[in-house]
Parts: structure tokens; sequence; C-alpha cells
């Protein structure tokens, strides 16, 4: 199953790049007084909606380029992403020191993980606005895998039994000093689309290609095959440190060819078995 956020408030089943609307869910994700549980109350009960999401898709649809495409998880109570987790990104990073601080060029088995603000996510529709006009900001596509049950010190034996779903993520970074979490934190700075893709659907993700290009040429290229910490061990590392809730997500790490975007650069990421995601840089 496909599931998306589109035109604000709306949720939608993807079937053969035709949005289908499931109506108005919102009576069926559960009563809740302040404060408000800490995950996200549509991937909370993904399971238990299912089949009255798919029934509700009988004919008709939108095109998915006709409707403003939102992240695919509305309140993500976390995002945790992994720093350098490609050989060949490790390499190019090692080999500029200038854009890339030696600090930050460590193996990923050094650093850990690291936390974006949630206020960062947005969807393909709402595009990056860059923060400043005089620094370099960064492409960085991704696999995001989006947590589907509340879970703590997961063995990686257990760790794709968690999974709710994978969409393609973009981590959008200032190059600098400062650390990871402050630079890849603005506004805009964590696209996430164009939906959702179950693990049913997709099959096995340890092998998905994936290519980013800006204004239609490539920049990155790569399979995450060659993930330096798998799926099953980002979970387990992260699940080692903190209680991971439904709709959490994990950003894997990018791959190689990162570059630098400009104002009215179209970024397109490809992840296959997912989809496309387009989205556009504004200016600051
Ligand atoms: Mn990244």
């Amino acid at each position: 199953m496909r599931i998306c956020r589109y035109d604000e408030t709306k949720i939608g089943i993807v079937r053969d790049g035709m949005v289908h609307d499931v109506g108005d869910l919102s009576g069926r994700l559960g009563v809740h007084g302040y404060p408000l549980p800490e995950h996200d109350l549509l991937i909370a009960r993904l399971d238990a909606l299912r089949c009255e999401m798919e029934g509700a898709v009988l004919s008709g649809g939108i095109p998915a380029s006709a409707v403003r495409l939102e992240s695919p998880v509305g309140n993500p109570g976390k995002i945790v992403a992994a720093p350098v987790n490609y050989t060949r990104h490790f390499d190019e990073a090692a080999a500029d020191p200038t854009t890339f601080p030696k600090v930050h060029v460590r193996s990923i088995r050094e650093s850990g993980l690291f936390l974006k603000a949630t206020s960062s996510v947005v969807g393909a529709a709402s595009g990056v606005p860059l923060r400043f006009a005089d620094r370099r900001t960064d492409h960085e596509v991704e696999l995001a895998v989006v947590i589907g049950r509340r879970c703590s010190v997961v063995p990686e034996s257990e760790a794709m039994s968690v999974v709710a779903g994978y969409c393609i993520g973009l981590d959008m970074t200032i190059r600098g000093t400062e650390e990871r979490s402050f630079r890849k934190s603005p506004d805009g700075y964590t696209v996430l689309g164009p939906w959702l893709v179950t693990p049913d659907e997709l099959g096995d993700p340890s092998a998905l290609d994936m290519t980013l290009e800006v204004n239609g040429r490539v920049r990155q290229r790569a399979n995450t095959r060659d993930l330096i910490l798998g799926i099953p061990q980002l979970i387990s590392l992260a699940s080692a440190f903190f209680t991971l809730h439904p709709g959490d997500v994990i950003l894997t790490g990018t791959p190689e060819g990162v570059g630098e975007v400009v104002a009215g650069d179209v970024i397109t990421a490809t992840i296959e078995g997912i989809g496309t995601l387009e989205t556009r840089v504004r200016a600051p």
C-alpha cells in the first residue's frame, strides 16, 4: 500500500500514479486529551485502518502530479539520522576538508546517530527555503524508514518487524563547522515523500537503486546495498539509546555525490520501489 498526505489535511492511497481520497479518518485515530501522545496518530493506527483505507478506493482518483504532496508522516516524534553511512561518501568528504570539517568525517561506528528538529519536516510541495544566502546548502538523498510501533532495545533479528514503511528523504544540509543537528534542522531541511510505501509492497529494502538529479542532471546514484550500517543495524542502534515511537523516522544516510543547490533548482529524487519526489529550492 502507498499512503500519501495531500492538500494539507487529506489522506490518500496511491495506485498507478493516481491519488484516491480515503475520506476523513480523524474520528478513527483515537481520542486524545492534552498532552498528546508522542507518536504519529495515523502511523500508530495504520494496521487497524488498512482494510478500511483500501476499501475506500473504488474508482476515480486524481493524478499525483495534480495534488499538493505533504510529508507522509504528519507528526513525527523524532527524526533520527545516520551520518556518513556510505563508504564512497566518507571518501569524498575526507578528500575535501574545506567543505567537510575533519571533526565531522568519522566512522558511523564512532559518531553514532544524530537527531534533526521535527520542525524541519516538509513534503515535496513545500520546497526547500534556503536559510542563508551566503552559506552553502547541499542535497542529500536518503532512504527514510518510518517506525510503526513503540519499541526499545530491538535486536537486529527483530528490527524489520517494527517498520511501518519507507519513503524518500532529503537531508538538506548547511555545510560548516557547527553540530550536524544544528546545520540540518532549518525549516524545510527535511523533505519526506512522495508517499509511504508499506514493507509488503516494497519488498527487500536492502538493494534499492536511488538517484538524485538537480535540474535534470544526475548528482547522486547509488544502491542501498552499500549502506555501512543497514536498516536492522540502524534500528537496533537507535533503539538501544531511546524508545522509538510510531511515526519516528530514520534517515539512513546519503551516498556520494552531494553538492550545492541554489534558489530555483529543481531536485528530483527517485528510489526504486518507492517512486519519485520532486521539489524546488527557494530563496531565503
Ligand atoms: Mn544525511
